[in-house]
């Protein structure tokens, strides 16, 4: 099949020039993604030699079905993505069904494929990481069942990963340099969180969402115009032909709580203008409705985030998540971190939605904590990110 599939290099439009991206799309509109970054350094970070570890991860909680191999934790041997988008396009939004569907047609052929692309066979790796929340309990279950799957058939070690902790560690990837503590703000379809990174493993919230994540928020705002499903990249795409300062939305503070955030009443001010445009017979103009959304998401973002490195005195802030892939959002905090004398680190795009990679990064660390999973290993959909229970190694204190 692969051999029929369409061929086109991504390189060029990344922001890291330190990754290649080969995509290639099938006749489903699977597409399978490989992003190769440079051979790590054979020494860890403070100078002593390295045993290479290298683990195969798995990723399957919501649409995408991912696999890739990683070495040392931040070299990308493979990433192979099989998104679902194309399929649930067609419903406005993911039907958590078809999702289970897909990913259980999918997964064995994006595992051969990751350990095809890196060179490897199962029998090399030395753990299993897989995704067992949060996300959609039907999808997870899938790679779940997998790795364990694989994990007993070979002996080999589980541990199972937060979705969130890797989303997170998506910035290890490309930047070698960075290292905890630091600060990280999480945006995705379901995830606001601003997140310390106290340690690899140890994360505290400082302020999460009241109602609905900023993906979420972008996802509604973009039905609401006629854009369609997934509404953030088509806002995001709308809004560089719209004046940002056409329409003033509002940005919500939180008296009680000053690092939370709260999209619905955002989200209901733009759907209140466009029922208000519609009833006077006016015409929207969807790129500075657009702009002028995603600039008050875009400011409470930054706003918090450049608030919390300053107060928690930090000195290195981190995006992560598919809303970390907004250009705007890019943009702005870039400025801001700059302003304030901050290190700002991000993702590529490519790693900023769901991918595998970032789950044997992840992983990667757990394995060096001694963490490991049993075959009661289960998927948790509301996995809380922070004080989860981890089951550590024997033979490790
Ligand atoms: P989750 O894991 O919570 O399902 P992902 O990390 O896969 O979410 O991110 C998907 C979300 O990111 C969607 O809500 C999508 O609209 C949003 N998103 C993707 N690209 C952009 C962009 N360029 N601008 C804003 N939002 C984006
Ligand atoms: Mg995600």
């Amino acid at each position: 099949m692969i051999a029929d599939m369409q061929f086109c290099d991504e390189s060029n439009e990344m922001e890291n020039i330190m990754i290649n991206i080969d995509q290639k799309t099938d006749d489903d509109g699977v597409i399978f993604m490989s992003v190769h970054t440079e051979e790590s350094s054979k020494t860890d970070e403070d100078g002593n030699v390295q045993k290479n570890v290298e683990i195969l991860a798995i990723e399957s909680s919501c649409d995408e079905t991912a696999a890739a191999v990683v070495r040392n934790g931040r070299e990308v041997l493979s990433n192979v993505i099989s998104s679902q988008i194309a399929l649930h396009t067609l419903y406005g939004g993911v039907v958590p069904e078809i999702a289970s569907r897909k990913h259980i047609e999918k997964i064995n052929y994006c595992i051969e494929a990751a350990l095809h692309e890196a060179g490897r066979k199962l029998q090399d790796m030395d753990a299993i990481a897989v995704t067992y929340g949060p996300g959609l309990v039907g999808a997870l279950l899938v790679g779940v069942s997998e790795a364990k799957a694989l994990s007993f058939a070979t002996g080999i070690p589980l541990i199972g990963v937060h979705h969130i902790e890797g989303h997170i560690s998506a910035n290890y990837i490309e930047n070698k340099d960075l290292k905890p503590p630091f600060v990280c703000l999480v945006v995705s379809g379901g995830h606001s969180h601003l997140v310390v990174v106290k340690n690899y493993g140890q994360y505290e919230i400082i302020g999460q969402t009241r109602d609905d994540a900023a993906g979420e928020a972008f996802d509604k705002v973009a039905r609401a115009i006629g854009l369609g499903y997934p509404g953030g990249p088509k806002i995001d795409l709308a809004a560089r032909e719209g004046n940002a300062d056409a329409i003033q939305f509002p940005r919500v503070k939180i008296e009680d709580a000053a690092y939370d955030f709260s999209f619905s009443g955002l989200k209901s001010a733009v759907l209140n203008y466009i029922n208000q445009s519609k009833m006077q017979g006016q015409e929207i103009n969807k790129p500075d409705l657009a702009a002028s959304f995603q600039k008050a998401v875009v400011d409470v973002l930054v706003e918090h985030s450049m608030r919390a490195v300053k107060e928690f005195g930090y000195n290195k802030l981190a995006i992560a998540g598919g809303v970390a892939s907004n250009s705007a959002l890019r943009t702005a905090m870039q400025r801001a971190c700059e302003k304030a004398g901050v290190e700002f680190y991000r993702p590529s795009p490519v790693l900023c939605t769901d991918n595998a990679a970032m789950i044997g990064t992840a992983g990667y660390y757990e394995y060096l904590n001694g963490v490991r999973s049993g075959m009661d290993l289960n998927a948790v959909p509301n996995l809380p990110l922070g004080d989860r229970e981890r089951r550590f190694h024997a033979n490790q204190s």
